[in-house]
C-alpha cells in the first residue's frame, strides 16, 4: 500500500499527533456541532462501487480557516465472510486510520467524533475529502483483508447530513439494544481490546456483557466477531476462569489477562467497582463516574456537558486525572451502556448497604440524565440530582435530604462528632473520607485522591503530634 500520490505523509507513527486551536485550520464534529457521526455498514457486494468517494456539502477547499463544520463519515463495505456483527468493531477503526494522516486529529467515535485537520496539511495540498475518503480505503482494505470492496461518504453539510445521522443512531441503539439482553452469567466467554495502547500504553479494556467496552463503541457481539476472524488482533477472547467474588466481578482469568497485557501494570480488576481494583481507563470513555465524598455519593458526567460537574470539575479536567490508562479508585471512564446494567458499580454500592449502584448516583448532568433515563429504575429518577437541581454541595445535600435519597441513610449520624475525636488525638483522619491535595496539580481545589474503605500497606509510620496550640486556636 503506498501513499505516494497523496500530499501529506500516512502511517501509525502520526497518531499520537495533536492539533492545537492555533494549529488548525478546520473543525469537524465535535461538541460545538449538533450533528455529527461515523458509521460503517456491511453492505452486499453490488450495492458498493470500490474505492468510490461521495462528498455531500462543501469540501475542504470550500472550508474557511477556522471554521466548524458537520461530519459524517459512512464507510461501507462488502466481502464474502464480512458480517453484520463485524460493524461495529470496523467502525472504531475509523478513529485509528484517520489519526494515521499527518495533519488530522480524530477524537472519540460514533456521534462524539470529533476532527481537526491542520494549516500545514492543508497548506501541502490536502484540501479534498477525495484525497481524505481515498486514504480511509486502502487503510481498511490493507489493515482488515477480509474487507473485499469499500466506499466512503463524507456529509458535511448542515441539513442534507440529518438523514443519515438519524440513520447512524437507530443503528447505534440497535446494536446496544441487543447487547442489553444478555448478561455476564448467560456466556462463558469473555472478550479483551488493547486498541487504545497506542495512547493508554497499560490500558486494557475487558467487555462483558455487562460491560459494554467504556468507549461505549464495542460491546460483548462485536467482539465476539472480531476475535472470531482475527484471534491474534486487538480484540481477543478472554476465559474467565473462576470467579473470585461474584459482587465485585473479578475473575482469575481476567486479572491474568489483564496482567500480561498491562505488562504487568495492573494484576486484579473489580469488573463492577470505580472504587476497589477499578478497571482501567484510556482516555475515549463516554462518561465518568466520579466519587463525591462530601455525600458519599456518585456523580456521573459525560462528554457532551458543557458546564462543570457537581465537583467543580469540567468533563476535560476529571478526564486527565481519570485516564491514561491507571486504575484509579474514585474516577472510573465508562460507557452509557454499562450504566444500563443492573451490575453498574454493584459492588461499591453494597459497601453501603446498598442493592443497585444507581442507589449511590446522586448526581448526573441534565444531557446524560436525559439520554440514560430509561435505564434509570423509576423509583431513582426524581431523586438524582442534575445541575438543574444544586449547583452546589451544600445545595446537593437539601436537593438529597428533601428527596430522601438512598443514600441519605449511608450518612452517619455520629459524622461530625468522629472527626472532634480524631483531631483530639492528633493523629488521624478516618480512612473512608482521607482527602489528600497535592498544589498545584488539576484545576479547581488541586488533585483529589480518595480513599475508600481500602487498607494502606507502609513499611513505616511516622506519626505527628499535631501543634496543641494550634488545634486549640482552630477549636474556639
Ligand atoms: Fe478497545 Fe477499549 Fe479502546 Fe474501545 S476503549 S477501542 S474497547 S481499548
Ligand atoms: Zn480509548
Amino acid at each position: 500500500m503506498s501513499f505516494s500520490d497523496m500530499p501529506v505523509d500516512v502511517g501509525p507513527v502520526y497518531e499520537g499527533e495533536r492539533i492545537r486551536s492555533k494549529q488548525m485550520y478546520v473543525e469537524l464534529g465535535g461538541p460545538k456541532i449538533e450533528h455529527h457521526f461515523e458509521l460503517v455498514k456491511v453492505r452486499e457486494p453490488g450495492d458498493i462501487e470500490d474505492g468510490k468517494v461521495n462528498l455531500v456539502g462543501p469540501d475542504l477547499s470550500d472550508m474557511e480557516e477556522g471554521s466548524r463544520h458537520p461530519i459524517g463519515i459512512l464507510v461501507e463495505c462488502a466481502g464474502e465472510e464480512l458480517e453484520e456483527d463485524l460493524e461495529a468493531v470496523f467502525e472504531r477503526r475509523v478513529h485509528e486510520f484517520c489519526n494515521f494522516i499527518n495533519g488530522v486529529m480524530h477524537l472519540n467515535q460514533r456521534y462524539t467524533n470529533w476532527l481537526r485537520v491542520s494549516k500545514k496539511a492543508i497548506e501541502k495540498g490536502f484540501n479534498s475529502f477525495e484525497q481524505f475518503g481515498t486514504i480511509l480505503i486502502r487503510l481498511f482494505k490493507a489493515e482488515l483483508p477480509i474487507i473485499e470492496k469499500c466506499q466512503v461518504s463524507f456529509y458535511t453539510d448542515k441539513d442534507a447530513i440529518e438523514e443519515p445521522y438519524e440513520m447512524a443512531m437507530s443503528t447505534y441503539e440497535k446494536r446496544d439494544e441487543r447487547a442489553r439482553g444478555l448478561h455476564d452469567s448467560d456466556v462463558d466467554m469473555f472478550y479483551g481490546c488493547v486498541l487504545c495502547q497506542s495512547f493508554a500504553p497499560t490500558h486494557v479494556c475487558t467487555i462483558t456483557p455487562d460491560r459494554t467496552s467504556l468507549c461505549g463503541s464495542i460491546n460483548w457481539f462485536d467482539a465476539r466477531a472480531a476475535a472470531k476472524v482475527d484471534p491474534k488482533g486487538p480484540i481477543y477472547a478472554v476465559e474467565p476462569g473462576e470467579c473470585l467474588n461474584e459482587l465485585a466481578g473479578e475473575y482469575t482469568g481476567v486479572n491474568e489477562v489483564t496482567k500480561k497485557r498491562s505488562l504487568g501494570e495492573v494484576d486484579k480488576v473489580y469488573l463492577y467497582s470505580g472504587m476497589e481494583w477499578p478497571h482501567t481507563s484510556c482516555g475515549c470513555f463516554e462518561a465518568i463516574d466520579f466519587y463525591i465524598p462530601e455525600v458519599n455519593g456518585h456523580g456521573i458526567i459525560d462528554r457532551n456537558a458543557d458546564h462543570k460537574a457537581i465537583n467543580g470539575l469540567a468533563f476535560s479536567t476529571m478526564a486527565n486525572q481519570t485516564g491514561g490508562g491507571k486504575q484509579m479508585p474514585g474516577f472510573n471512564g465508562i460507557s452509557l451502556q454499562y450504566i444500563s446494567s443492573p451490575k453498574f458499580q454493584q459492588y461499591d454500592a453494597a459497601q453501603d448497604g446498598l442493592e443497585h449502584g444507581l442507589e449511590q448516583t446522586v448526581w448526573m448532568n441534565s444531557g446524560l440524565k436525559e439520554r440514560v433515563k430509561e435505564f434509570i429504575p423509576e423509583e431513582l429518577r426524581d431523586l438524582i440530582a442534575t445541575e438543574k437541581d444544586a449547583s452546589d454541595m451544600e445545595e446537593l445535600k437539601a436537593f438529597l435530604e428533601e428527596k430522601n435519597h438512598p443514600i441519605v441513610s449511608t450518612w452517619e449520624e455520629e459524622e461530625e462528632e468522629e472527626y472532634e475525636e480524631y483531631e483530639e488525638e492528633g493523629a488521624m483522619i478516618p480512612m473512608g473520607t482521607q482527602q489528600m491535595t497535592v498544589p498545584g496539580v488539576g484545576g479547581g481545589g488541586g488533585f483529589r485522591i480518595i480513599l475508600k474503605n481500602c487498607k494502606v500497606h507502609a513499611e513505616s509510620l511516622i506519626i505527628k503530634r499535631i501543634d496543641t496550640k494550634k488545634k486549640r486556636r482552630k477549636k474556639k
